[in-house]
């Protein structure tokens, strides 16, 4: 992509209405315009690493064997009548009347919906056990919309909703979404530990928050160091091994926190901060299958509410918990796995006819190897343009240069750990393919 031809508008001043860095950086950055309050437009910067988020939790989720639907944002007041949630949701939930005086609501979350079309579409045991999800935007009145993305009232979010014959079955699911999330949240090059949450109607041990270490989180946490060394791409696919892996090393957050654990933690493996909720994954049995009347057969014939749990990862927070995982004084470091564009071309002289030819033949060859690229190719002061590459924070920046250039060499930057190395043009793309 040319930036002559897209539509990125970086600024420099620090905007006054944010708060912390990540929310700083994605209006500097141009990711992102608030439009009403906790309602964002995401411009094409964002956008790209939005999608690519999108992307590797929906990956995870169908290798995890969960089967994707979309439902609409919008649902009817009746629905949430059957599970009685239309009067308890109170007002976070944006309530909507159509022009027949239908009552209607965004959707806050889809547990109503996913049962009622499980309901209508599913009789017996043989039709189980399923996950179903879906990426969809939700929308919660938040009485304070801040930090951006991070709580905004419109916001995206994967949910998917398990349903087994019984509980032994139903915690079989919920181990496969935890391996599911630990692998998705390694993908993208975080660290989000899964601490124990506080437990909903029906208690019981399934119940975790994702949570990302950064000082600016909401939540105060605890937990053992040992949660840093651990490799969940390595982990074998017994996921009921795993759940008991985590579940043996303690992880809390402020609302489930217990001292008398706490104490058993060895000194040198403490770990206490503060953390971003990324995830949360939650079994609560019945709770709409007998509400809304959804009954499944068994093999011995009796008639059975299935059990259910539900699984949701916020896509659009994500976004927000990564820059605040990953930056610099200078700006944005995205991990590669979800950059909006791999390489950052800069041109440092587009008024110099040579040089812009060799940066467009180079941006050929890398649009060609079918490497990202967004190539700074205005006719711009060289600062302008390292300053704009490394806020937006590609993980590669290509800088090409006229004394570069009578030398046969390009610059290679690396936007992580800062190195820049002069290098044949040749030997650029090679690494570039190669990294
Ligand atoms: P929180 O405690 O942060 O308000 P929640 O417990 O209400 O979140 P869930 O219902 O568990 O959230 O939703 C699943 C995920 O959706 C959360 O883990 C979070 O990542 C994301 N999420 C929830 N509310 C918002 C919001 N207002 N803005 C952005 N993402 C959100
Ligand atoms: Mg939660």
């Amino acid at each position: 992509m040319r930036l002559t031809k897209y539509f990125l508008p970086v600024t420099k001043e620090t905007p006054s209405d944010a708060q912390i860095v990540s929310h700083k950086l994605m209006l500097r950055a141009g990711l992102v315009r608030q439009t009403a309050a906790g309602i964002y437009a995401w411009l094409p910067l964002g956008l790209r690493v939005l999608r690519k988020i999108e992307e590797v939790v929906r990956e995870e989720q169908n290798r995890a064997g969960a089967v994707e639907l979309l439902m609409p944002t919008l649902q009817s007041a009746d629905l949430w009548r059957q599970s009685g949630r239309y009067d308890a949701y109170g007002p976070e939930m944006l309530r909507i009347k159509d022009r027949h005086d239908r009552e209607m609501l965004y959707g806050p979350t889809n547990e109503e919906m996913i049962t009622s079309l499980f309901r209508d579409g599913v009789k017996s045991y043989r039709d189980l056990p399923r996950t179903l999800y879906h990426i969809q935007w939700k929308f919660r009145d938040e009485v304070r919309p801040r930090f951006g993305v991070m709580r905004g009232r419109e916001f995206l979010m994967k949910d998917a909703y398990s349903f087994d014959i019984d509980e032994a079955g139903a915690r079989q699911s919920y181990y496969t979404q935890l391996l599911a999330y630990l692998r998705t949240f390694q993908r993208m090059g975080i660290k989000a530990v899964p601490m124990k949450a506080a437990s909903g109607p029906i208690g019981g041990d399934l119940s975790h928050e994702f949570i990302v270490l950064a000082p600016t989180g909401e939540s105060e946490v605890f937990y053992d160091s040992r949660f840093e060394d651990l490799d969940w791409k390595a982990t074998s696919d017994d996921a009921e091994a795993l759940f008991n892996q985590v579940s043996s090393l303690y992880a809390a957050t402020d609302e489930t926190h217990d001292e008398t654990l706490w104490k058993d933690v060895p000194d040198d493996r403490k770990r206490q901060g503060r953390g971003i909720e990324v995830g949360h994954i939650f079994y609560f049995g019945t709770k709409y299958s007998a509400s809304m009347g959804m009954t499944v057969q068994t093999a011995d014939g009796r008639q059975v509410h299935p059990e259910m749990g539900s699984y949701g990862v916020g896509v659009s927070r994500l976004v927000g918990a990564i820059i605040e995982a990953s930056h610099d004084e200078n700006g944005i470091i995205w991990p590669e796995s979800i950059a909006p564009f791999k390489v950052g071309l800069i041109n440092m002289r587009a008024d110099d006819a040579s040089c812009a030819k060799a940066a467009d033949e180079i941006y050929a060859r890398l649009e060609g190897a079918g490497i990202e690229t967004l190539y700074d190719d205005r006719d711009e002061r060289g600062g302008a343009k390292f300053a704009t590459m490394d806020v937006i924070g590609l993980p590669w920046q290509l800088i090409v240069g006229p004394k570069g250039l009578e030398k046969g060499v390009v610059e290679l930057k690396n936007r992580t750990t800062g190195e820049r190395r002069e290098l044949p043009v040749d030997q650029a793309l090679v690494e570039l393919c190669a990294a």
